[in-house]
């Protein structure tokens, strides 16, 4: 069966003050998404609030995993259905080696917490391994990535990296990616693209592509782009739209914004 993501009339604020102001969107599984809008037009609200994060007060709308509202369900919960998200500002953890980090999630997600059967555990732990050293050969980095705290002294396109390498890993049948272009170098860039491009090859994900630029959107083609202005979605269409903001900047968007509300 294919999952659908709906995104529907959704009002959201944040310390009183409203980000998100009706925004509706709907992703289905093996669908490619990109939403482009300005500074501040509510992209990482976007994000965050479908994964669940506990600062932003949803007033009124809803997101429904497959018919089923997740509203009152927590981050952790939202994860194990399936939902992934990439930040745009990846957090350090010190101390936990990013390997550790991504069996243990590896593990969750395949719901495999009580392996009790010795034979099956080994067969799992190099079947991770495998995936693992493919997965960073693929991605361009060191072999002592993996042994690295989670993100801790990573440069920027590092970071992206790591976000990338969990995607493929935890095989998650949403992934919102939140600028996963911004802060790297082109070749960085360009690994990162294919990098997307492998998620959604290999495991038919949805995936929202959150993006301020369209240089990205170049190696990674969306069959659906979104403008998002002040919490709204103001215009969807194919991936040439990405082209005629690159040329036209916000503004025509931002004036249509100005009058609708
Ligand atoms: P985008 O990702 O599109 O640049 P954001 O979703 O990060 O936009 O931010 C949308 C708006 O929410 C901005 O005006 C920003 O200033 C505001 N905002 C974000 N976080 C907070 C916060 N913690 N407190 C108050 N306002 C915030
Ligand atoms: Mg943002």
């Amino acid at each position: 069966m294919v999952s659908v993501l709906q995104v529907k009339e959704l009002r959201a604020s944040i310390e009183g003050k409203e980000i998100l102001k009706g925004l509706n969107l709907t992703i289905r599984q093996g669908e490619l998404h990109a939403i482009m809008g300005p500074n501040g037009s509510g992209k990482s609200t976007l994000a965050n609030v479908i994964m669940g994060h506990p600062k932003y007060k949803i007033t009124s709308g809803d997101i429904i995993l497959d018919g089923k509202s997740i509203l009152n369900e927590t981050t952790d919960q939202r994860a194990k259905q399936g939902l992934f998200m990439a930040f745009q500002h990846p957090m350090e953890v010190s101390g936990v080696p990013l390997s550790n980090f991504l069996r243990t999630a590896y593990k969750a997600a395949k719901n495999q917490t009580e392996e009790k059967d010795k034979q099956k555990e080994l067969s799992s732990v190099s079947e991770f391994r495998k995936t693992l050293k493919e997965k960073m050969e693929m991605l361009k980095v060191d072999e002592s990535f993996g042994r690295r705290y989670l993100n801790e002294g990573l440069s920027g396109g590092e970071k992206k990296k790591s976000e990338i390498l969990q995607a493929l890993i935890l095989q998650p049948k949403f992934a919102i990616l939140d600028e996963t272009d911004s802060g790297t170098d082109i070749d960085a860039m360009k690994i990162i693209s294919q990098g997307i491009n492998n998620i959604y090859e290999q495991s038919k994900s949805g995936i929202l592509i959150i993006t301020h630029y369209n240089r990205i959107l170049h190696n990674v083609k969306p069959q659906f782009v979104h403008i998002l202005v002040n919490g709204k979605i103001v215009k969807t269409s194919d991936y040439t739209l990405a082209d005629q903001v690159e040329t036209t900047g916000y503004n025509e968007f931002l004036e249509g914004a100005v009058k609708n509300a």
